[in-house]
Order: structure tokens, then C-alpha cells, then sequence
């Protein structure tokens, strides 16, 4: 087993090997999520705390359902009516959560960073489901989870990444990941929406959308961030979705079994056309779907087994 660390805070901290053995692990849960009966007890008698400070359906959801079916008890924070109403810092509220003895904690964040200083602070594994601009390690590993039964390799493949990249954490963890498989990445959108050094990450970078999705195998939509924006990034809606909203005819550029996706939630009509990415032929939106409680389940999984490792270790260093 290649997957060695302790908490997954981002996919900075990983390796190659680490990420293809969470995906290959990922890919039997996939299978096993098509059978009838998904229960299994890899969890049994652990404790996952799901502590979401933001917004969320597909996350949090698929989260919850990977612990239940590894058989975990999981307990939803719900931030909303607790005490962080009152002015609670995180940092209390996890130590408070951490006096419980939960093993795996899985935290969303609006502030980049505070998912890794939390993990500092606690017993547990910490998973960054995530935190503000910065990472969403899942989401990348479900999107390639995703790109690699679809094309069939995750590697040397053309792949777009298109629309707000400066506020998209999504678009942060998949460069990261995408760029240590040796694939090519080609950022594109209107340049108040690139973030500064995308060039020195290793990616192309296009203001144009037929210049951007020339060849391209993979076109990654991203949604407009309009609640990370403290300032008019885009001239209108409508001008957007005209420039660099992804119809039928934009995505002629792009190869003829190029795959569409998006993290979701989507904006309808402002960076996709609602029947593209209805169309079960060009759109992969479900699958990610799909894929994400896969690749949540074998986050959890492989966070577990390094746990009672470490654990093993030094209840038998106490006894030495
Ligand atoms: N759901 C993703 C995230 O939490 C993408 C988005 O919100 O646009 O980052």
C-alpha cells in the first residue's frame, strides 16, 4: 500500500504513486457501489465528524454516504445552529470535537489554510474538503478518477480548464494533480480570472475559447465564483456565457470525444449550456457524481488503515 499520509489536506503532499493508489483503490469501490448490497465494515467502530462552514450538497453528501458505507458512525456537524453561531472559534470548536475522540474529521473552510492549521491541533486524520481558494484534493482525485475510465489514461492527455481559475480551489487541486501526471494543461478565461504565475505552473494559458479548446481531450468547466468576487471581474452575465460560456458550437474545437465536466453546482446558461450538459454523450457531470463517493470511500479507507497503524505503533512503543 503506496498511500502513506496521515491526513489529506491537499494533492501538494502527494506523490504519483499515492495518488494512482487511491485511485485504483477507488475504482473497486465503484464497482462495489453498482451492487445491491453496499455495506461493508473497513469502518466499523470509528468515529467520522463531517464539519462544513460552508455551503455544500455533492461533498458533504457523498462524504456522509462513504463513512455509512464502510460502516463508520458519521455525525454531521451542523454549523448553522451550533455554536460557532456564537462567535466559536474553529479552532475551539475542533478542539471540543477532538475531547470526543472522533477518528477522521472532515472539514470545508472559507479561509485558505485553515483546514491544515486545524489538523495541527487534533488527534485525528484530518480531510480538507475545502478551504477557501487554496485546495479540494478530492474533487481533483474524483475528476481523475473520472478522466481515467473515460479516456482510459491520465496521462499525456490535453485537458482545459475554463472560466474563474483565480477563485477556484477546484482548479488549484486539479493543475496540481494533473501537471505531477504529466498531462497538459491550458488554462482559459478572460484575464481578470487567471490567477498571476499559471505560467509558472506549468500551464498554457488562453484568453480565447477556440484557441483554448484546440485539441483539447478534456474540457473542464468551473463555476463563476460570485461570492469570492469583492469587485465586477466580468462586464454581464450574458457577455460571459457569449465569450466563454461552453455550447455545441465552442466545443467543436476541442477533439470529437472530447468529455465535458463540471464540479458542479453549475450556473446554467452562464458558463454551460444546460443541453450540453445534459447530454450523455459529451457530459461526464454525473459520473463525477458518482465517482466522488468512490473516491471519498477510499479517502477514508486508506486514512483508516495509516490511523490504526500509527496507532498500533505506539501503543507497542508505550509497552517497550
Ligand atoms: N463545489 C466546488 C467547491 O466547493 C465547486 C464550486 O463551488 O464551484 O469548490
Amino acid at each position: 500500500m503506496t498511500f502513506r499520509g496521515r491526513h489529506l489536506l491537499g494533492i501538494e503532499q502527494l506523490a504519483p504513486d499515492e495518488i494512482r493508489a487511491l485511485l485504483d483503490v477507488a475504482e473497486d469501490y465503484a464497482a462495489f457501489n453498482r451492487q445491491p448490497m453496499r455495506r461493508r465494515d473497513t469502518l466499523a467502530g470509528m468515529t467520522v465528524i463531517t464539519l462544513f462552514y460552508e455551503p455544500s450538497t455533492r461533498t458533504q453528501a457523498s462524504f456522509e454516504l462513504a463513512g455509512k458505507r464502510l460502516g463508520a458512525d458519521v455525525m454531521t456537524m451542523a454549523v448553522a445552529v451550533s455554536s460557532v453561531k456564537k462567535g466559536e472559534t474553529l479552532i475551539d470548536t475542533a478542539l471540543t470535537l477532538n475531547a470526543m475522540r472522533p477518528d477522521l474529521i472532515i472539514v470545508r473552510h472559507p479561509a485558505s489554510g485553515a483546514v491544515n492549521l486545524l489538523a495541527s491541533k487534533v488527534d485525528c486524520a484530518v480531510v480538507n474538503a475545502g478551504d477557501g481558494r487554496h485546495e479540494h484534493p478530492t474533487q481533483a482525485l474524483l475528476d481523475a478518477l473520472t478522466i481515467r475510465r473515460r479516456k482510459g489514461r491520465l496521462h499525456r492527455l490535453t485537458v482545459a480548464i475554463c472560466g474563474d481559475i483565480a477563485h477556484s480551489r477546484v482548479a488549484r487541486s486539479n493543475i496540481l494533480l494533473l501537471g505531477k501526471l504529466e498531462n497538459r494543461i491550458r488554462l482559459v478565461g478572460p484575464p481578470t480570472l487567471i490567477p498571476a504565475g499559471a505560467r509558472e505552473l506549468g500551464c498554457e494559458v488562453a484568453h480565447d475559447m477556440a484557441e483554448g479548446l484546440a485539441d483539447a481531450d478534456v474540457v473542464m468547466m468551473l463555476r463563476l465564483q460570485k461570492e469570492r468576487m469583492d469587485g465586477a471581474f466580468i462586464p454581464s452575465e450574458r457577455e460571459y456565457y457569449h465569450r466563454y460560456g461552453l455550447d455545441a458550437a465552442k466545443l467543436a474545437h476541442a477533439r470529437p470525444d472530447a468529455i465535458v465536466m463540471h464540479p458542479g453546482p453549475m450556473n446554467r446558461g452562464v458558463e454551460i449550456d444546460g443541453t450540453l450538459a445534459d447530454d450523455i454523450n459529451r457530459s461526464v457531470i454525473q459520473d463525477q457524481v458518482e465517482m466522488g463517493v468512490a473516491v471519498r470511500m477510499a479517502a477514508l479507507d486508506l486514512l483508516a488503515r495509516n490511523l490504526r497503524a500509527a496507532r498500533a505503533g505506539a501503543a507497542g512503543a508505550a509497552h517497550a
